[in-house]
């Protein structure tokens, strides 16, 4: 068994499991069963780096929330990044209250587009892959794109 479903089946069990750094943290730890203690073990490794990917893309999504519904309201790109940064310090409540804004405003919660500001793509404001010509209708000199305006791209990178 992989380390998602032994997540998995931690969290049907009633246990809460998050990554703190280089532990594991599981609640209630007291009283977990010796074989799932020992299968822990066993994948330590595993199961933290797929807890840190989870909380990336969870972190991924609030981002894409919180500037959804900063954009829509006009606001500048300066506070959209400044608001950004002040809901992933606050993940559980910025999370509840960005989704019921996005909700009063009508928006979907199954939105798949996605914004520049996090694309591996965008340097120093331009894009690059508009630079390589592979943008349609992007000016290769020089495209400066909206950052938080959700789109569809097919050149979008992913960060890292
Ligand atoms: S590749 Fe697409 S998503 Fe990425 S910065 Fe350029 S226009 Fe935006």
């Amino acid at each position: 068994m992989g380390a998602p479903e032994l997540i998995f089946e931690l969290r049907e069990a009633g246990y809460s499991i998050k990554a703190d750094g280089r532990y594991l943290d599981i609640y209630p730890a007291d009283d977990l069963p010796a074989d799932i203690v020992e299968r822990l073990k066993q994948s330590k490794f595993e199961i933290l780096e797929a807890l840190r990917l989870e909380q990336q893309h969870e972190y991924a999504n609030l981002a894409r929330l919180v500037a959804r519904v900063c954009y829509a309201d006009g606001w500048q790109d300066a506070d959209i990044w400044q608001a950004i940064q002040l809901a992933l310090d606050d993940y559980d409540d910025a999370l509840m209250a960005y989704t019921e804004q996005a909700a009063m405003r009508g928006m979907r919660l199954d939105d798949d587009r996605r914004g520049c500001f996090e694309c591996g793509e965008l340097m120093n404001g331009f894009c690059q892959a508009a630079k390589r010509g592979l943008v349609p209708g992007a000016d290769q000199r020089g495209y400066e794109p909206v950052r938080y305006m959700m789109r569809r791209c097919d050149q979008f990178k992913t960060k890292g």
